[in-house]
């Protein structure tokens, strides 16, 4: 929880210095607008803040640089929408017949993002929570992709399901995933997906019918689209790809454990009406953690 809270400290160590000024100017107002774009909160969102802040110092006749921080932490934070349901669905379901369906996670994203690790830090906080997981390798079009989800199988103690075949039908490796979930009676199925950008309409294919295959068996609760937080912009127009390709229900943002600010998540949030569910602070098992709305900010605030 602490590393969430130091993760945006670039942002914060500025900011801080630009408001603990005596009183703040015209150059201090555009520092502060020159921080927010930086940190990838967006045009559009940094200036409806700024406003929003300029008028409250205006109304409440705020000076004191700590009053104008905390008013910004508020902004931010409403900006960031705590109301949004953030938790997981991730609870087995029964069918009508008596048949045991796990709930199945589909995890999407362009490749490098972190969708192979995030999946691999889930199970991880699945299993200590006592839930018993199957992982399926749906990224069939590298080898290694399957053996990297594997090993991080063998680590957590969950079986993987994959094809031998490099190249091998993807949605039929997440029904056999799925379908192993149902017999062995598992919680959840964690299904790793390919994302090759480059082709926009295959990709579309390809998730659509993994979305179509899977569901005869059960349909995903949730869908997670996996963003790495240092490619800025970037990470927006992969947002609204993944958004209209697959009913995407949450983001995970990874790689905030670097230099990103993260500030891409409010662009993100507002654009798709989709809650950031998770975030990623390192390449090690044990780090993934719930997004928190108050200790992000706390974080972006330094
Ligand atoms: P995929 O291609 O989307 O499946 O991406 P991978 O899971 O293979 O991750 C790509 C690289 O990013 C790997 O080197 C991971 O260790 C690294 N990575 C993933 N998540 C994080 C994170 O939260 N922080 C950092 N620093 N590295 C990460």
């Amino acid at each position: 929880r602490d590393r969430l809270a130091r993760s945006g400290s670039p942002l914060g160590a500025r900011l801080l210095s630009v408001l603990s000024r005596d009183s703040l100017t015209e150059d201090d107002w555009d520092e502060i607008e020159e921080e927010l774009l930086l940190a990838d909160v967006g045009a559009g969102p940094t200036t409806e803040l700024l406003d929003a802040l300029r008028t409250k110092v205006r109304v409440l006749g705020v000076r004191e640089p700590a009053a104008v921080r905390d008013l910004l932490r508020s902004e931010l934070v409403a900006l960031l929408d705590p109301g949004m349901d953030r938790a997981l669905r991730t609870e087995p379901t029964t069918a009508e017949d008596g048949t045991h369906l796990p709930a199945v996670t589909l995890v999407v994203g362009v490749n490098g993002t972190g969708k192979t690790t995030t999946v691999g830090k889930l199970a991880r906080v699945l299993v200590a929570d006592g839930r018993s997981v199957v992982l399926g390798a749906a990224d069939t079009f590298r080898a290694a992709a399957a053996d990297q989800l594997t090993t991080w199988g063998n680590r957590v103690g969950v079986p993987t399901v994959r094809s031998d075949r490099e190249g091998a039908d993807p949605a039929s490796v997440a029904f056999e995933a799925v379908a192993r979930g149902r017999d062995d009676k598992a919680d959840v199925v964690l299904v790793d997906t390919a994302g090759r950008l480059q082709n926009k309409a295959g990709l579309m294919d390809e998730l659509g019918k993994i979305v179509r295959v899977a569901s005869k068996v059960a349909a995903p609760s949730e869908v997670l689209l996996v963003l790495d937080a240092t490619t800025g912009q970037n990470g927006l127009s992969q947002a609204r790809v993944f958004a209209e390709v697959a009913g995407v229900t949450g983001i995970v943002l990874t790689k905030l454990d670097g230099t990103a600010k993260g500030g891409i998540v409010v662009q993100v949030q507002r654009e798709l009406g989709v809650p950031v569910k998770l975030v990623g602070l390192g390449e090690g098992p044990d780090d993934l953690a719930p997004f928190e709305v108050e200790e992000f900010v706390d974080g972006i605030l330094g």
